[in-house]
């Protein structure tokens, strides 16, 4: 039966001395949602609409939402508000005339220039949690400052979504973490985007890859410092990029205080079984080895 219960998607993860961590799916649509899960951690909807040349209507946008919450009652599902530019451009919002895309006008900034947008998408978010049961939370792309996170919650509190949270993906975000969760409810890190301008390395150039290694410590120090924040403030900090998905890195950022992982659910088992091998003080120490360690690769070596 344990190993039954560890070879599942669903439910909690839990070191072996009984500190829970909750695991959560990353998805682009309800046509992801493979399985039983807890819930989940990011809801990319700028998948939805990467097609498209007009914006997607209210009504539209409150039927794609309305069938991924109604497929998880009573389960939290973290709505990230889209996230074009960059490596997701959307016809219908970013502008294609940027020298360099990723430091253009792209995800929570888009809504400078076109508030109604966001506007809309938080409105339809909140009409489909209210026709479903899911516990819904919405989150923002790409903000730099506490203060477009609290111009952002201001806006989600007025289309009626009470909790509201801020993606770290900028180094500035980390090191104002404290400050950004004065204004959020929680923070998620995208380790994609936060190894990409912590490197100043192109996330889509495989020749960077190992400036862009989530074991890097500078990316490690910058998530320790979240995971700090959130405990000062007691408000959960999630990772929701891909380092969450790596068993051996889903340890260390238990260890280093994270309150949640999401990943596509095909890894959830594997980083189940890992945080299940290790007590709490083993992941601390694991996760001090890494933070210290000077390279990518002693900081692999030394979490083994
Ligand atoms: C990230 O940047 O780590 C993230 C989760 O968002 P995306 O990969 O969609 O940019
Ligand atoms: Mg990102």
């Amino acid at each position: 039966a344990r190993q039954e219960r560890l070879r599942s998607t669903s439910g909690p993860g839990s070191t072996a001395d009984g500190h829970q961590v909750a695991l959560y799916a990353n998805i682009g649509g309800a046509k992801d949602l493979l399985g039983d899960v807890e819930g989940v951690g990011l809801f990319r909807t700028e998948l939805l609409y990467l097609d498209r040349t007009d914006a997607p209507s209210f009504d539209d946008q409150v039927a794609a939402y309305t069938e991924v919450f109604a497929a998880l009652p009573g389960r939290k599902v973290v709505v990230r508000t889209l996230d074009a530019g960059a490596d997701k451009p959307l016809p219908f919002l970013s502008q294609s005339d940027e020298p360099n895309p990723a430091l253009g006008v792209r995800g929570l900034r888009i809504s400078w220039r076109r508030p109604d947008v966001l506007e809309t998408q938080l409105k339809a978010i909140a009409a489909a949690a209210k026709a479903a049961s899911a516990e819904v939370w919405v989150m923002a792309p790409m903000v730099a400052t506490p203060q477009e996170a609290a111009t952002f919650v201001a806006a989600c509190r007025a289309a009626g979504l009470p909790t509201a949270g801020a993606m770290v993906e900028i180094p500035a975000a980390a090191l104002r973490a404290g400050a950004l969760l004065a204004e959020v409810d929680f923070l998620s890190i995208g380790t994609n985007d936060l190894s990409q301008y912590t490197f100043a390395s192109d996330r889509q150039v495989g020749e960077l890859a190992e400036l862009l290694d989530p074991w890097q410590p500078a990316l490690l120090e910058l998530i320790a410092m979240c995971a700090s924040a959130g405990k000062a403030a007691g408000k959960p900090v999630g990772v929701c990029g891909e380092a969450a998905a790596d068993p051996a890195l889903a340890v260390v950022l238990t260890g280093l205080g994270i309150t949640s992982l999401s990943m596509a659910a095909r890894s959830i088992p594997a980083v189940r079984e890992a945080l299940a091998a290790r007590t709490l003080e083993e992941c601390q120490r694991l996760a001090h080895a890494a933070l210290t360690a000077e390279t990518a690769e002693a900081a692999r070596a030394a979490a083994r």
